[in-house]
Protein backbone atom coordinates (compact mmCIF):
# COMPACT_ATOMS: atom_id res chain seq x y z
CA UNK A 1 0.00 0.00 0.00
CA UNK A 2 1.35 3.27 -1.24
CA UNK A 3 2.00 5.24 1.89
CA UNK A 4 1.05 9.50 2.67
CA UNK A 5 5.07 9.66 2.62
CA UNK A 6 5.18 8.10 -0.58
CA UNK A 7 2.69 10.86 -1.98
CA UNK A 8 4.56 12.87 -0.83
CA UNK A 9 7.97 11.87 -2.32
CA UNK A 10 9.24 12.63 1.42
CA UNK A 11 11.79 9.74 2.51
CA UNK A 12 11.10 8.63 5.83
CA UNK A 13 14.61 8.79 7.50
CA UNK A 14 14.51 12.78 6.55
CA UNK A 15 10.92 13.15 7.86
CA UNK A 16 12.27 10.95 10.88
CA UNK A 17 15.09 13.52 11.09
CA UNK A 18 12.98 16.54 10.91
CA UNK A 19 10.49 15.15 13.65
CA UNK A 20 13.12 15.19 16.03
CA UNK A 21 14.72 18.59 15.34
CA UNK A 22 11.31 20.20 15.17
CA UNK A 23 9.00 18.32 17.83
CA UNK A 24 6.57 17.84 14.99
CA UNK A 25 6.18 15.63 11.56
CA UNK A 26 6.61 17.02 8.17
CA UNK A 27 3.19 16.13 6.65
CA UNK A 28 0.58 18.12 8.96
CA UNK A 29 -2.91 18.21 8.20
CA UNK A 30 -4.48 21.36 9.18
CA UNK A 31 -7.68 23.58 9.65
CA UNK A 32 -6.49 27.35 9.50
CA UNK A 33 -7.87 30.87 9.38
CA UNK A 34 -6.32 32.71 6.63
CA UNK A 35 -5.59 36.27 6.95
CA UNK A 36 -8.74 36.99 5.82
CA UNK A 37 -10.85 34.89 8.69
CA UNK A 38 -12.17 32.18 6.32
CA UNK A 39 -11.79 28.45 7.68
CA UNK A 40 -9.78 26.24 5.55
CA UNK A 41 -8.07 23.09 5.43
CA UNK A 42 -5.09 22.19 4.19
CA UNK A 43 -1.71 20.24 4.15
CA UNK A 44 1.07 21.92 5.97
CA UNK A 45 5.13 21.31 6.03
CA UNK A 46 7.39 22.90 8.64
CA UNK A 47 6.75 26.38 7.34
CA UNK A 48 3.90 26.33 5.22
CA UNK A 49 0.45 25.21 4.39
CA UNK A 50 -1.00 24.20 0.72
CA UNK A 51 -4.81 24.76 1.27
CA UNK A 52 -6.79 22.24 -0.48
CA UNK A 53 -9.62 23.13 -2.69
CA UNK A 54 -12.54 25.13 -1.64
CA UNK A 55 -14.77 21.84 -2.30
CA UNK A 56 -13.05 20.88 0.69
CA UNK A 57 -13.92 22.77 3.79
CA UNK A 58 -13.18 20.20 6.67
CA UNK A 59 -10.85 17.68 7.32
CA UNK A 60 -13.70 14.99 7.80
CA UNK A 61 -13.55 15.07 3.83
CA UNK A 62 -9.81 14.31 4.00
CA UNK A 63 -9.92 11.40 6.50
CA UNK A 64 -12.32 9.90 4.62
CA UNK A 65 -10.48 9.50 1.30
CA UNK A 66 -8.93 5.76 0.14
CA UNK A 67 -5.00 6.14 -0.71
CA UNK A 68 -5.91 6.23 -3.88
CA UNK A 69 -8.27 9.50 -3.86
CA UNK A 70 -6.07 11.29 -1.02
CA UNK A 71 -2.83 10.71 -3.44
CA UNK A 72 -5.20 12.03 -6.68
CA UNK A 73 -5.99 15.13 -4.29
CA UNK A 74 -2.99 16.14 -3.04
CA UNK A 75 -1.16 15.27 -6.66
CA UNK A 76 -3.66 18.04 -7.78
CA UNK A 77 -2.93 20.75 -5.28
CA UNK A 78 -1.85 24.12 -6.48
CA UNK A 79 0.94 26.63 -6.33
CA UNK A 80 -1.10 28.47 -3.58
CA UNK A 81 1.78 28.76 -0.42
CA UNK A 82 0.76 29.93 2.78
CA UNK A 83 3.09 30.68 5.39
CA UNK A 84 2.19 29.12 8.82
CA UNK A 85 3.00 32.37 10.72
CA UNK A 86 0.50 34.15 8.43
CA UNK A 87 -2.49 31.74 9.52
CA UNK A 88 -4.16 30.72 12.66
CA UNK A 89 -4.46 27.26 13.69
CA UNK A 90 -8.30 25.57 14.37
CA UNK A 91 -8.53 22.52 16.18
CA UNK A 92 -8.01 19.88 13.32
CA UNK A 93 -11.10 18.41 13.03
CA UNK A 94 -14.92 18.66 14.38
CA UNK A 95 -15.84 14.93 14.52
CA UNK A 96 -19.46 13.65 13.49
CA UNK A 97 -20.24 12.95 17.37
CA UNK A 98 -18.81 13.31 20.83
CA UNK A 99 -15.08 12.92 21.06
CA UNK A 100 -14.66 8.96 22.61
CA UNK A 101 -12.23 8.89 25.87
CA UNK A 102 -10.79 6.39 27.64
CA UNK A 103 -10.44 6.28 31.46
CA UNK A 104 -7.80 5.42 33.43
CA UNK A 105 -5.47 3.66 30.52
CA UNK A 106 -1.98 4.32 31.82
CA UNK A 107 -0.48 2.36 34.52
CA UNK A 108 0.91 4.69 36.57
CA UNK A 109 -2.36 7.23 36.25
CA UNK A 110 -4.41 4.20 37.82
CA UNK A 111 -1.97 3.61 40.91
CA UNK A 112 -2.29 7.47 41.25
CA UNK A 113 -6.10 7.53 41.31
CA UNK A 114 -6.22 4.98 43.98
CA UNK A 115 -3.71 5.92 46.06
CA UNK A 116 -5.55 9.54 46.26
CA UNK A 117 -8.67 7.78 46.95
CA UNK A 118 -7.57 5.67 48.98
CA UNK A 119 -8.53 2.30 47.73
CA UNK A 120 -6.79 -0.55 46.35
CA UNK A 121 -5.42 -0.80 42.83
CA UNK A 122 -7.64 -2.75 40.28
CA UNK A 123 -6.93 -2.73 37.15
CA UNK A 124 -10.40 -2.76 34.65
CA UNK A 125 -10.64 -5.52 32.32
CA UNK A 126 -12.66 -4.03 29.71
CA UNK A 127 -11.73 0.24 28.85
CA UNK A 128 -13.95 3.04 30.71
CA UNK A 129 -15.61 4.45 28.22
CA UNK A 130 -17.30 8.63 28.20
CA UNK A 131 -16.93 11.31 25.87
CA UNK A 132 -16.38 14.87 25.61
CA UNK A 133 -19.39 16.99 23.72
CA UNK A 134 -17.96 18.61 20.16
CA UNK A 135 -19.16 22.05 21.77
CA UNK A 136 -16.11 21.10 23.89
CA UNK A 137 -13.53 21.60 21.75
CA UNK A 138 -11.20 24.58 21.75
CA UNK A 139 -8.64 25.23 19.04
CA UNK A 140 -4.69 24.86 19.14
CA UNK A 141 -3.53 28.49 21.21
CA UNK A 142 -6.84 29.55 22.08
CA UNK A 143 -7.35 31.27 25.80
CA UNK A 144 -9.72 28.39 27.44
CA UNK A 145 -12.40 30.70 29.40
CA UNK A 146 -13.25 28.72 32.37
CA UNK A 147 -15.80 29.91 34.97
CA UNK A 148 -14.93 29.95 38.82
CA UNK A 149 -18.39 29.63 40.51
CA UNK A 150 -18.55 25.98 38.16
CA UNK A 151 -15.77 24.35 39.05
CA UNK A 152 -12.75 25.07 42.41
CA UNK A 153 -10.36 21.85 40.52
CA UNK A 154 -9.73 22.41 36.51
CA UNK A 155 -7.68 19.99 35.81
CA UNK A 156 -5.23 18.92 33.37
CA UNK A 157 -4.48 15.74 31.05
CA UNK A 158 -2.13 15.46 27.95
CA UNK A 159 -3.62 12.56 25.73
CA UNK A 160 -2.92 10.63 22.18
CA UNK A 161 -5.91 11.02 20.08
CA UNK A 162 -6.79 8.73 17.34
CA UNK A 163 -8.90 10.27 14.33
CA UNK A 164 -10.56 7.38 12.88
CA UNK A 165 -10.63 7.69 8.71
CA UNK A 166 -12.82 4.44 7.52
CA UNK A 167 -16.31 3.78 8.61
CA UNK A 168 -16.31 0.51 10.61
CA UNK A 169 -17.70 -1.53 13.04
CA UNK A 170 -16.66 -5.17 15.03
CA UNK A 171 -12.79 -3.99 13.97
CA UNK A 172 -10.18 -6.96 14.87
CA UNK A 173 -7.13 -5.93 17.09
CA UNK A 174 -5.37 -7.52 14.26
CA UNK A 175 -6.70 -4.84 11.63
CA UNK A 176 -7.60 -1.81 14.41
CA UNK A 177 -4.74 0.14 12.62
CA UNK A 178 -6.34 0.26 8.81
CA UNK A 179 -9.13 2.25 10.32
CA UNK A 180 -6.93 4.59 11.28
CA UNK A 181 -6.37 8.08 9.56
CA UNK A 182 -4.11 9.46 12.23
CA UNK A 183 -3.07 10.97 15.07
CA UNK A 184 -3.40 14.28 17.38
CA UNK A 185 -2.57 15.98 20.58
CA UNK A 186 -5.57 16.51 23.04
CA UNK A 187 -5.99 18.00 26.38
CA UNK A 188 -8.96 16.68 28.48
CA UNK A 189 -9.08 19.51 30.92
CA UNK A 190 -11.79 18.09 33.45
CA UNK A 191 -13.49 19.74 36.16
CA UNK A 192 -12.51 16.96 39.02
CA UNK A 193 -14.76 18.58 41.49
CA UNK A 194 -17.63 18.14 39.07
CA UNK A 195 -16.66 14.74 37.26
CA UNK A 196 -16.40 12.95 40.75
CA UNK A 197 -20.11 14.56 42.22
CA UNK A 198 -21.85 11.48 40.54
CA UNK A 199 -20.80 7.99 39.01
CA UNK A 200 -21.29 9.87 35.00
CA UNK A 201 -18.41 11.60 34.42
CA UNK A 202 -19.92 13.73 31.60
CA UNK A 203 -20.67 16.80 32.94
CA UNK A 204 -17.52 17.03 34.70
CA UNK A 205 -15.98 16.09 31.55
CA UNK A 206 -17.75 18.73 28.49
CA UNK A 207 -17.37 22.41 29.85
CA UNK A 208 -17.08 24.70 26.84
CA UNK A 209 -13.64 25.14 26.26
CA UNK A 210 -12.16 21.60 28.26
CA UNK A 211 -11.18 19.80 25.01
CA UNK A 212 -8.30 21.54 23.51
CA UNK A 213 -7.13 19.97 20.09
CA UNK A 214 -4.85 19.77 17.82
CA UNK A 215 -2.47 21.79 16.63
CA UNK A 216 -2.71 19.33 13.68
CA UNK A 217 -3.33 15.62 12.81
CA UNK A 218 -0.20 13.50 11.37
CA UNK A 219 -0.74 10.47 9.64
CA UNK A 220 -0.60 7.10 11.01
CA UNK A 221 2.46 6.98 9.37
CA UNK A 222 4.41 9.21 11.62
CA UNK A 223 4.65 6.56 14.06
CA UNK A 224 5.94 2.91 13.41
CA UNK A 225 3.77 1.95 16.32
CA UNK A 226 1.11 4.45 18.50
CA UNK A 227 2.20 2.09 21.43
CA UNK A 228 6.21 3.87 21.26
CA UNK A 229 6.07 7.34 21.88
CA UNK A 230 6.12 9.72 24.54
CA UNK A 231 2.98 11.77 25.94
CA UNK A 232 3.78 14.89 27.89
CA UNK A 233 2.43 18.01 30.09
CA UNK A 234 4.27 21.10 31.09
CA UNK A 235 2.36 23.68 33.10
CA UNK A 236 4.27 27.01 33.04
CA UNK A 237 7.09 24.95 31.32
CA UNK A 238 7.29 22.79 34.34
CA UNK A 239 7.07 19.17 33.34
CA UNK A 240 4.01 17.53 35.63
CA UNK A 241 3.45 14.02 33.48
CA UNK A 242 6.03 12.54 31.07
CA UNK A 243 5.10 8.73 29.95
CA UNK A 244 5.77 6.05 26.93
CA UNK A 245 2.62 5.03 25.47
CA UNK A 246 3.86 1.45 25.90
CA UNK A 247 2.57 1.88 29.70
CA UNK A 248 -0.98 2.22 28.37
CA UNK A 249 -2.86 -0.55 29.87
CA UNK A 250 -5.55 -0.79 26.69
CA UNK A 251 -3.23 -0.27 23.87
CA UNK A 252 -5.06 1.43 20.69
CA UNK A 253 -5.54 -1.72 19.03
CA UNK A 254 -7.55 -2.97 21.71
CA UNK A 255 -9.59 0.55 22.26
CA UNK A 256 -10.57 0.65 18.24
CA UNK A 257 -11.67 -3.23 18.88
CA UNK A 258 -13.74 -2.79 22.17
CA UNK A 259 -15.27 0.74 20.95
CA UNK A 260 -16.22 -1.17 17.57
CA UNK A 261 -17.64 -3.80 18.58
CA UNK A 262 -21.16 -3.25 17.96
CA UNK A 263 -20.78 0.64 17.82
CA UNK A 264 -19.91 2.04 14.07
CA UNK A 265 -17.31 4.86 13.79
CA UNK A 266 -17.02 7.03 10.93
CA UNK A 267 -14.47 8.95 9.48
CA UNK A 268 -13.33 12.07 11.63
CA UNK A 269 -14.21 10.07 15.16
CA UNK A 270 -11.55 11.46 17.45
CA UNK A 271 -10.38 8.74 20.69
CA UNK A 272 -8.79 10.35 23.28
CA UNK A 273 -6.32 7.37 24.54
CA UNK A 274 -6.06 8.32 28.53
CA UNK A 275 -3.64 10.41 30.10
CA UNK A 276 -0.43 9.25 32.28
CA UNK A 277 0.38 9.87 35.65
CA UNK A 278 0.90 13.08 37.12
CA UNK A 279 -2.31 15.01 37.00
CA UNK A 280 -3.15 17.62 39.67
CA UNK A 281 -5.62 16.29 41.73
CA UNK A 282 -3.35 12.83 42.37
CA UNK A 283 -0.17 14.65 42.77
CA UNK A 284 0.62 16.14 47.24
CA UNK A 285 -0.35 18.59 47.31
CA UNK A 286 -2.98 18.20 44.92
CA UNK A 287 -2.08 21.19 41.91
CA UNK A 288 -5.00 22.68 40.07
CA UNK A 289 -5.21 25.29 37.21
CA UNK A 290 -4.98 28.77 38.27
CA UNK A 291 -5.65 31.67 36.11
CA UNK A 292 -3.39 32.27 33.59
CA UNK A 293 -1.74 28.84 33.74
CA UNK A 294 -0.08 27.51 29.94
CA UNK A 295 -0.95 24.15 29.44
CA UNK A 296 1.68 22.59 26.90
CA UNK A 297 0.69 18.56 25.94
CA UNK A 298 4.05 17.74 23.83
CA UNK A 299 3.59 14.49 22.00
CA UNK A 300 6.69 12.79 20.15
CA UNK A 301 6.47 13.18 16.04
CA UNK A 302 3.14 15.94 16.47
CA UNK A 303 4.25 18.65 18.19
CA UNK A 304 2.89 20.85 21.03
CA UNK A 305 -0.90 21.77 21.47
CA UNK A 306 -0.30 25.00 23.78
CA UNK A 307 -3.12 26.66 25.57
CA UNK A 308 -3.47 29.09 28.17
CA UNK A 309 -6.40 29.14 30.63
CA UNK A 310 -8.44 32.02 31.75
CA UNK A 311 -10.24 31.02 35.14
CA UNK A 312 -13.30 34.03 36.38
MG1 LIG B 1 -8.67 11.75 30.16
Amino acid sequence: MTTIYQMLDLDDAVTYENAKRFGGFTARFVRFADASGRVRVGLADLDSVRPFPDAFNDLRQIVALDADALAATIAKLGDERLPLANVTLKAPIVPPKNVFCIGRNYLGHAEEGARARGEALVLPAVPTIFTKAPTSIADPGEVLELQARLSKQYDFEAELAVVIGTRCRDVSEESALDVVFGYTCINDVTARDVQKATTQWFKGKTLDHTCPMGPWIVPKEAFDDPQAVEVKMRVNGIEKQSAPTSTMIFSVRRIIAELSAGCTLEPGDVIATGTPEGVGFARTPPEFLKDGDVMEVDIERIGVLRNTVHIR
